[in-house]
Formats: structure tokens, sequence, C-alpha cells
């Protein structure tokens, strides 16, 4: 369908104020979790020929999301949907003050390819409950997945209200042209440049979910077991391709080689390989990538794994050291299973060197002195983080979920997704019998007095 005509449904949609009523919506996302349900083993095996990913790790990572929140939603959303009332200032009295939550109108959700049910679905899911109409644009690097969903969607859904549109770059170009009421998109820095140029000129507010090198620090007195094993967890599920993935290590120099030797030891145990294949281990996601990452495998610091065999596009669990900030591993997000170990003596100098650094998605830390841990938190900015774990944040939907700086502009999950598609709308309620005459002139010395006392608490 063209886009003009897509858009068109979709606002009269919307101002025939179906969708903004709570039963219509609590409907349709109970439809959507049943459809999710039904259908998740075949939207698993697109996901599985798009890059290899097993069912069970597509259930943990993409449609336990899903599930967690549609649930919140069909149980909230009612109570989040009504005005709320907000005490009165003294010089508003007698009046009453409500916040009304209203939902925007026609969204634009662009989503990207690494974990393509949860980044295109997600924040639909939140605008519907919000009761917007909603159109996504998944990411084209997954095609069994980006049809699947459209096939799903748009064979259950009114286009009206929920369509999912394929394409690449030229679809996105073509659907910003038009003016949506919201765009949330989920992929590059550079990017997301292109997607915030294009909203301005329809002044069209947008979330931004980007990425950047998210740092993990380990300090001496840190568990380096357990650290090794939530880190190797973390950097090489969907073989590194996470956008909150820890990008590189900094590690207090004394135990840096006894935290080199755990993530050997954690990488054999928890990808153990037979035959060349790995156990749950995903391919990189197409041949473009694939090279961009095997050129960074820079053999003199190699510590483990370096494998890149081109005929599968897999890349081993690989860990680089005695890495320096000048590498070029260090200059762009790595986005891949490359893991590189940086020394450090002192950490005011280590914290310093990252603030030059853009603002990243995420950052972890390792260890036990609260002061330095706290001093990491405090110092650093970044979207979200973790101590003594990786990712995990994430999963816990009352942490809302976004970045900061280049790492992008906005929030969702849980509750932060649905006040993200939400306007609240402020209105003072007053009658028309009582009124104390101050605001109006003339402004005697006694009224002014009074005045300043009022309005200045
Ligand atoms: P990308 O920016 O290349 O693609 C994302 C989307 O943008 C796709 O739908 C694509 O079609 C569209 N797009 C690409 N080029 C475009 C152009 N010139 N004009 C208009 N639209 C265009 O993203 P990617 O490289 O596939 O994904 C990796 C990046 O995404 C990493 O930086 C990663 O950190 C980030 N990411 C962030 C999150 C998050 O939640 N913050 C999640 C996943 C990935």
């Amino acid at each position: 369908m063209e886009y003009e005509r897509l858009i068109e449904l979709q606002r009269s949609f919307f101002s025939s104020g179906k969708s903004k009523n709570p039963d219509f919506r609590v409907a349709a996302l109970k439809k959507l979790l049943s459809l999710l349900r039904e259908h998740e083993a075949q939207l698993s095996e697109a996901l599985y020929r798009d890059f290899g990913k097993s069912a069970p790790e597509t259930y943990l990572t993409e449609f336990s999301f899903l599930y967690h929140d549609l649930n919140l939603f069909i149980r909230k959303l009612k109570r989040w949907s009504r005005r709320k009332r907000v005490p009165t200032n003294v010089a508003n009295l007698p009046g009453r003050s409500f916040i009304y939550p209203e939902p925007l109108g026609a969204v634009l959700v662009i989503g990207t390819w690494n974990y393509p049910f949860q980044l295109s679905l997600l924040p639909a899911i939140a605008a519907l409950a919000a009761g917007n109409c909603v159109i996504v644009k998944p990411g084209e690097a997954a095609p069994e997945s980006s049809a699947a969903m459209a096939r799903l969607i748009n064979s259950n859904f009114d286009s009206a209200y929920f369509h999912v549109t394929e394409g690449g770059p030229e679809t996105t170009q073509a659907l910003l042209r038009h003016r949506f009421d919201k765009i949330f998109f989920t992929g590059s820095t550079r990017v997301g440049r292109i997607i915030y140029e294009a909203a301005a000129r329809h002044l069209t507010p947008v979330i931004l979910e980007l990425g950047g090198k998210s740092p993990t620090i380990v300090l001496a007195d840190a568990d380096l077991k357990v650290a090794a094993r939530r880190i190797v967890w973390a950097k090489f599920l969907n073989a590194g391709q996470s956008c909150v993935a820890p990008d590189f290590l900094l590690v207090e120099r004394p135990v840096k080689e006894a935290l080199l030797e755990a993530l050997r030891k954690e990488i054999e145990k928890h990808h153990p390989q037979q035959d060349g294949l790995r156990d749950n281990y995903v391919q990189i996601v197409n041949a473009r990538h694939f090279e961009r990452l095997k050129a960074l495998l820079d053999r003199e610091k190699l510590y483990c794994g370096g494998q890149a065999r081109s005929s599968s596009r897999i890349i081993d669990p690989t860990v680089l050291r005695n890495v320096s900030f000048d590498d070029p591993v260090m200059q762009e997000e790595l986005f891949g299973p490359v893991l590189p170990v940086l020394a450090f003596d002192d950490l005011d100098e280590v914290l310093e060197k990252l603030k030059e650094m853009p603002k990243p998605l995420s950052c972890y830390v390792y260890g036990r002195h609260r002061g330095k841990i706290e001093k990491v938190l405090h110092t650093l900015s970044f979207g979200g983080g973790a101590v003594n774990e990786s990712m995990m944040h994430m999963a816990n939907t009352r942490l809302p979920f976004g970045g900061v700086g280049s790492s992008g502009m906005g929030a969702y999950h849980g509750y932060a997704g649905f006040a993200a598609f939400t306007h609240f709308k402020s209105i003072l309620y007053k009658g028309f019998r009582f009124e104390v005459p101050l605001k109006y002139p003339p402004y005697k010395a006694w009224k002014m007095k009074i005045l300043r006392f009022l309005l200045e608490r």
C-alpha cells in the first residue's frame, strides 16, 4: 500500500477515537499476545534461518520481553490511562488540577535486526497500549524474521490500526517524508542523526535508541570467576550483536592475568566446541559485518579465539589482550564477539579517558569497594548499567531503558514505554462561584504583598 494512503488511514482510525478506548486497547494486546504465543515456534524458526539463533535463546531474549510487557500493559493500562489528580497551588484555590494521559496519534517504529522481534514489537506494544496507531518498519538485515512478523501482524490486524512495512533504508526514507506524531528509532548513531533531521522537518518528537562503546570495569577486589562468567555470557550472547553488550574490558593491572584466564575458562565452559560448532552460538548477521569484524582480529594481540569461518559466518568468542585506546578495535562500536582487554593502574585516570569518549549506552562495574563503584557511577554519563552484572538491567522493566548523548534520547520498557507514547495533558479545573480577586489590576501595594507571599511558595 502507498505510504501516504496508509498514514491517512491511520490518522482517520485514530480520530475515530477507537484506539483511545481502553477496552479496545486491552483486547488488541490480548489478541497480539495469543498470536505471538501461537506462532512462537514459526517466528523462532525464521530467526534461526536469519542467523542461527536457537529457540531457547530466542525465547529468553525476545519473547519473554514481549510477553512481560504485554501482560503488564493488559493489567495496568486502564489505570495508567485515567486522569490523575495532583495538588493545586495556593494561588489557584479554589480549584482542582488533573493530568489527562492521552495518545499521540499515528506513530512510526523503526526497528533493527539484532533482536528483530523485541526491537520492533516492544516499542509497538507500548504505543498500542497508550492508544496510538502504529506502523512498524523492521530491520531488513534479518529478512526472514521481518517477513514472518509482517505476515502475522498484517493478516490479523486492520492496517489502519497496526501495520508492518518491510524494506531497507529507502523504505524508511519514504516513510520519513510524511508527518508522524512520534518516531521511535533503534539503530546506529549514524542513522539516528538522519532520522532526527527528517523528524525535525515536521517537528515530530523522537525516541532514539542508539549504541556506543559500552565499557566494563573490573576492580582488583572483584570475584573474578563470577565476573568472568557474567561478562562472557553477556558479551557472546547473540555473538556480541547486542547494543548493551560489554564492548571492551578495563581491568586493574594486578588481576589482569587472572581475569584473562577466568575468561578463557568460561568461554570453554559456556561455548564448548564440538565439530567446529558451538552450542547456542549465533552467526554474524551478514558478510559485510563478518568482514568488518574479521579485519579487527589483531593476531598479535590475540589471547583466545580468533577463528573466523566465512562459509558459516561464525567468529569464535575472541579475547584480545594488551589493547590500547589507540588500537583499531577501540575506534568504533564492535557489535560482534571480540572482547578487547585493557589494563589500568589508576581508576581516576581511566575515568578521565572514558569521559572524553562519546556517552555509551551502558557501563558495567565489577568489584566490592563501594567508594570506587560509586565513583564510576557518578563520574561517567551513560544510558544505564549494572554493578557486578552485565546487561541484566534490561530485564527489569521498572528501570527505564534508553541512552544519553550519542547513545540516544528518551526511554521505554514497562511504564516508561507507556509514557513515551503518551501526552500528559495538564488541566486546571475551576468553578464560577468564588474567586480571590488578587490577580486583577489595579496592583495596589497590599495586593502585591499578598501575591508575592502566595506565588512564591
Ligand atoms: P542501522 O542504523 O544501520 O539500521 C537500523 C534501521 O535504520 C534499519 O531499519 C534500517 O533500514 C534503517 N536505515 C539504515 N540506513 C538508513 C538510512 N540511510 N536512512 C534511513 N534509514 C536507514 O543499524 P544497524 O547497524 O543494523 O544496528 C546496529 C546499531 O544499532 C548498533 O549501533 C547498536 O548499538 C544499535 N542498537 C541499539 C539498540 C538500543 O536499544 N539502543 C538496540 C539494538 C541495536
